[in-house]
């Protein structure tokens, strides 16, 4: 799981917060499955997930000699070796044309150059400062500057354009050169109207990532977000910490479109240049949060630019292959990154490495346990693709540089199902879906829980904005079908007070710490059952014809229909 820019230990009490749920959407308010209503789904072969197997390999690869799995180490060699070794022993095939490993350029990036933005309203001339007001950075490739000069501010309001909602901040504005203030967050976050982008659930709309690469379509130049905490979900110190310090992006030319400056403002920066604009902030915030808004000028220009210190590198994404016994030009992608935080030099021994046992040794191997029942159960009429994928702590690289350039079309990508941070406290009622109410792929694990004798709950923390910090994102973004699902708190045994308690232990102790461990006393159980229902999942679509989509009103629908008319 991604932290919210890159690596920060910093900001681990975020994650995964084990809160009271949201009042659960009753499942019956969704649309009928078009996924086969009665037929028996596939069967678990013989045996099922094999908990020894599963536990040795996570012991391997969360073990001190592996130190802790970063990109470009060591570590990352013995995990390619490792994950290519164990997947041509179960007979799957090379993914990525005669070869296992698809290369990721990487590059690691410091700003150089950030001191200041300075203003300039008629007359009048004046800065905002690094870090107390505002910070600001670039994702273009190279080291040459990139800023802007004398370029006329705008609020384009929470800087969405979503078709669904017939809801454009855009409207009228042309914004070529132009550097964009907008809200983070969404207006559902800002109305609780459960009609207006979801509610308080976080949508794709309320990412600050999105708000960059919509401007960037847009053809603006910059772009500043206007930090607030409660809708942000974080103060201003995480925003500088994340900020600072190494970024990392995928080296070589970008297919994306890249501003040249983006940043953020405190909320006290921006109500002071509002009201130098003669404009009421917390007016205009209203306005923005309803239909119909339009942009405003902040009549004043704004020049600043930034230089990055950039070193690249490689790393590897891992592809092991099933090809399909009649589509083979079809696909389903199991996915899991491979990579974690890797060693603090400054502690010694064992005590510097991150071993990232649940993070995410816990899903890489997962996959092969997965694959193993695969091979068991004979061939899939799909193929089925296994995706260890690298850079995920990093911002999602791996994952992004694949669906890039991916062996299958989007088009013929049946759907992604991603495991990240597996649940090990043993075996739970409950099955918690990250993202729940998005695709009919949770048509067909409703289905699958429900023959375990379990029950699916939509996660605890939606506004947190979760389904968008791990790979299967990446996919979701390019229009394909993505779940994200696994055991939640509701011990079987021992409670839900017991797996809260675990899960607040996992959240505080462990999430990016050295302490995430491989621990010999972990009840493997749960996880077991978890991974058999994810196969069933994933073996239904490959035996079968089906093409699940997003539901009616979710933001990535537009992009599947457009590739599947
Ligand atoms: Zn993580």
């Amino acid at each position: 799981m991604l932290v919210q820019r890159f690596f920060l230990p910093a900001a681990a009490g975020l994650l995964l917060a084990a809160c009271q749920p949201a009042e659960p959407p009753a499942l019956e308010e969704q649309e009928t499955p078009e996924v086969s209503a009665a037929a028996a789904l596939p069967a678990v072969p013989a045996g099922g997930i094999d908990a020894d197997r599963y536990a040795e390999h996570l012991q391997v690869l969360a073990s001190d000699e592996f130190e802790g799995r970063a990109p470009g180490t060591r570590g990352e060699r013995l995990t390619l070796n490792y994950l290519v070794r164990e997947f041509a022993a179960l007979g799957l095939g090379a993914g990525y044309g005669d070869s296992y490993l698809q290369p990721v350029p990487m590059a690691e990036m410091v700003a150089e150059e950030r001191s200041s933005l300075r203003l300039t309203a008629g007359e009048e001339s004046f800065e905002l400062t690094y870090p107390e007001q505002m910070i600001i950075g670039t994702r273009r490739p190279g080291s040459d500057f990139h800023g802007v000069e004398d370029s006329e501010l705008v609020f384009v309001g929470y800087g969405i354009v979503a078709p669904e909602y017939g809801w454009d901040d855009y409207a009228g504005l042309d914004v070529a050169g132009k550097t964009v203030v907008m809200l983070v967050n969404d207006p559902g976050f800002a109305t609780a109207d459960p009609d207006l982008f979801n509610g308080r659930a976080m949508t794709y709309y309320g990412r600050w990532t999105y708000k960059y690469e919509e401007a960037a379509r847009q053809g603006a130049a910059a772009a500043l977000i206007v930090h607030d905490t409660e809708p942000a979900s974080y103060g201003w110190d995480v925003v500088i910490n994340s900020w600072s310090g190494a970024q990392f992006e995928l080296g070589g030319d970008s297919p994306e479109s890249l501003l040249a400056l983006e940043g953020w403002i405190t909320l006290e920066a921006t109500q002071s240049l509002f009201e130098r604009a003669g404009l009421d902030f917390d007016a205009e915030q209203a306005r923005a949060a309803r239909p119909g808004f339009s942009y405003v000028s902040l009549g004043a220009d704004v020049s600043a630019e930034v230089r990055n210190r950039v070193r690249e590198g490689v790393s590897y994404n891992v592809l092991a292959m099933i090809p399909g016994s009649e589509r083979p030009d079809e696909v389903v992608v199991y996915l899991a990154h491979w990579d974690h935080l890797g060693r603090n030099m400054a502690l010694p021994g064992s005590a510097g490495i991150y071993n990232g046992a649940i993070d995410n040794a816990s899903g890489t191997a997962a996959l092969l346990e997965i694959a193993r029942l695969y091979q068991q159960a004979g061939q899939p009429r799909r193929s089925v693709l296994f995706l260890a994928v690298t850079l995920e702590e990093y911002g999602l690289l791996g994952s992004r540089y694949y669906v890039n350039n991916p062996v299958f079309p989007h088009a013929q990508t049946v759907a992604a199902i991603n495991m990240d941070a597996m649940t090990l406290i043993g075996p739970t009622d409950d099955v918690v879906v990250v993202g729940y109410g998005s695709s009919e792929l949770e048509h067909i694990l409703a289905r699958a829980v429900e023959q375990q004798g379990r029950h699916v709950v939509p996660e605890p923390t939606p506004e947190a904005g979760f389904y968008y910090r791990s790979d299967h994102f990446n996919f979701a973004r390019a229009g394909i079908p993505a779940l994200y699902a696994k055991g939640g708190v509701e011990h079987r045994e021992h409670g839900r007070e017991y797996g809260m308690a675990r899960a607040r232990e996992y959240r505080d102790i462990q999430y990016h710490k050295p302490a995430d461990v491989f621990d010999p006393d972990w009840d493997f159980r749960g996880v077991a059952e978890d991974l058999e229902l994810l196969y069933v999942v994933g073996r239904e679509l490959a035996d079968g014809e089906a093409w699940p989509n997003w539901f009616d009103g979710n933001e990535f629908r537009a992009a599947r229909d457009a590739q599947r008319p």
